[in-house]
């Protein structure tokens, strides 16, 4: 009470709420005892990254497990992006270098995959905008859930999902468990290795890791939109020299249809692009099926991080309110849109960054655009989404090396995904789905063979983890 009343007279707003945790009220939760489940690696977070290492990590024959707080597989890739960046260099915009399929392994076996069952353009060239990206490989995102949900348990993952990962159980510096909670209850996943994907990097933090939080982008929550003419669409760009990204591939089954359209907001109807513009729309969509666009994105600044609870739930309601006016939008300007509607949201708001978790090597700018590669890469990457304005050099690739992907401090933790990196512009090119699928794919298999030779991640000979990974079709440049 002394306390509100000094507020009030201060003429601030006091929270209730805060008053009563500062004068020490806690509950405190008795000791319990966990059942405890042995592995030999555990994957956190079955997203982009995840689901790819857990994959690479069993293939390896280790006993692994994937704990996944939705009731599917995926990540951001299934909910915020558009299409995935990059399998291939930017060969396009660099007139006398070779095309290179630079990333292959497990994420290009996931399109394969996705191939057979209508779920991806394919590695469409871009036609318009190819001094962004040279290719655009667009997904159907829910068959995306099922076919890697498929391999994963082909490659015998125990894959936990509707579980979330609650803490760290700690020997030391080396983490000894995963605490999880789900309906069955509390458990323990004891494990040799584990590997972080859970793009918050929540493992990492639980076990003590050193972290910031950057709050550098924007939270989005992207819609599909449904019963829409994307020919119609593209006229009406064409129509007002607006177009700036283009690429044809397989649609609903058919080759050499319109699969990404990206346009200028300020050409078109001043209605159109202003009323876009107050609701952070992004013009950008792909897709893979006759009416339906996939995503557009909302985005939305948040004033502080968005591991903050109460601040990320005001921003889910706006989101929510900008999605509804972005679909009136489409209605009334856009042709072939007139009954457009909200097909899909994501379950919750998307984020390009959440925590960045400090790892041996921070990867800089200069080592992207300058294309370094290093003495433990463990792929090749060439893609930057600040393109054309900062590409890598010549159309090439840089090299993520081993100790980008290893938590500092903790011996047996292993990070992939958006979780690292922290000059904001490299970030721009090692968050992208492609990169963050590769680092998963060389966090498993560093994970496997770390458990299986009982050593900590500082441990394994790079020989060891090169010869794995190139046997598993991992494209190297040096
Ligand atoms: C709006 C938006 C648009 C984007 N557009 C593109 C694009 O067009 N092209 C592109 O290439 N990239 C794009 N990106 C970037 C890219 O999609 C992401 O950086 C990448 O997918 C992140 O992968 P990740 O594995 O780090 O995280 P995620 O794919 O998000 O995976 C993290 C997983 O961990 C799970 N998880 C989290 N915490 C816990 C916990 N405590 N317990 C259990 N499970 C947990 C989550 O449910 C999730 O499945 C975009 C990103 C955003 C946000």
């Amino acid at each position: 009470m002394l306390i509100l009343g000094m507020g009030v007279q201060a003429g601030c707003t006091v929270d209730m709420r805060n008053v009563e945790i500062n004068l020490g009220n806690f509950y405190e939760e008795p000791p319990k005892k966990l059942p405890i489940r042995k592995f030999d690696v555990v994957v956190a977070g079955g997203g982009t990254a995840g689901v790819v290492a857990a994959i690479a990590a069993a293939r390896q024959g280790a006993k692994t497990a994937l704990i996944e707080v939705k009731g599917y597989p995926g990540g951001t890739i299934v909910e915020g992006g558009t299409a995935l960046h990059s399998f291939y260099n930017l060969w396009k915009a660099f007139p006398g270098v070779k095309k290179r399929h630079v990333v292959r392994g497990i994420p290009q076996e996931i399109i394969e995959r996705l191939l057979k069952v209508g779920g991806t353009s394919g590695h469409a060239e871009m036609s318009e905008g190819y001094d962004f990206d040279s290719v655009c490989t667009a997904i159907d995102t829910e068959m995306y859930k099922l076919v890697t949900f498929e391999m994963l348990v082909e490659a015998g993952v125990f894959v936990c999902v509707n579980t979330l990962l609650t803490g760290a159980i700690m020997d030391g510096s080396r983490i000894k468990g995963a605490i999880t909670e789900s309906r069955s209850g509390r458990e323990a996943f004891y494990a040799k290795s584990f590997v972080d994907c859970t793009a918050y990097g929540d493992l990492a933090a639980y076990a003590g890791a050193e972290y910031t939080e950057p709050n550098d982008y924007p939270v989005v929550n992207s819609i599909g939109v449904g019963n829409v003419d994307i020919d119609k669409y593209y006229e009406f760009m064409k129509s007002h020299d607006a177009v700036t990204q283009l690429a044809r591939g397989w649609r609903s089954a058919k080759d050499g249809q319109i699969v990404r359209l990206d346009g200028r907001r300020v050409n078109l109807p001043s209605g159109f692009s202003r009323g876009a513009e107050k609701i952070g729309m992004s013009m950008v969509t792909t897709t893979v099926h006759d009416n339906y666009f996939m995503f557009i994105k909302l985005n939305l600044k948040m004033p502080v991080s968005p591991t903050n609870r109460d601040e990320v739930a005001k921003a889910e309601l706006e989101l929510r309110r900008r999605q509804a006016k972005a679909i009136e939008l489409f209605r009334k300007y856009v042709p072939g849109c007139e009954k457009a509607f909200i097909a899909r949201t994501s379950p919750k708001l998307c984020i390009r960054r959440g925590r960045l978790i400090k790892c041996d090597y921070d990867i800089s700018h200069e080592d992207v655009i300058e294309g370094r590669h290093f003495d433990d890469d463990i792929m090749a990457y060439g893609f930057h989404d600040f393109a054309p304005r900062f590409h890598v050099k010549n159309g090439g690739t840089y090299g993520i090396p081993y100790k980008a992907l290893r938590v500092a401090g903790i011996d047996n933790l292993l990070a992939a995904g958006m979780m690292i990196t922290s000059d904001h512009r490299a970030h721009m090119s090692t968050r992208n789905t492609v990169s963050c699928m590769g680092q998963g794919q060389a966090t498993g298999t560093a994970a496997a063979l770390c458990a299986s030779k009982n050593c900590g991640t500082r441990e394994l000979p790079y020989t060891d983890l090169r010869k794995a990974l190139e046997n598993a079709d991992v494209y190297f440049e040096s």
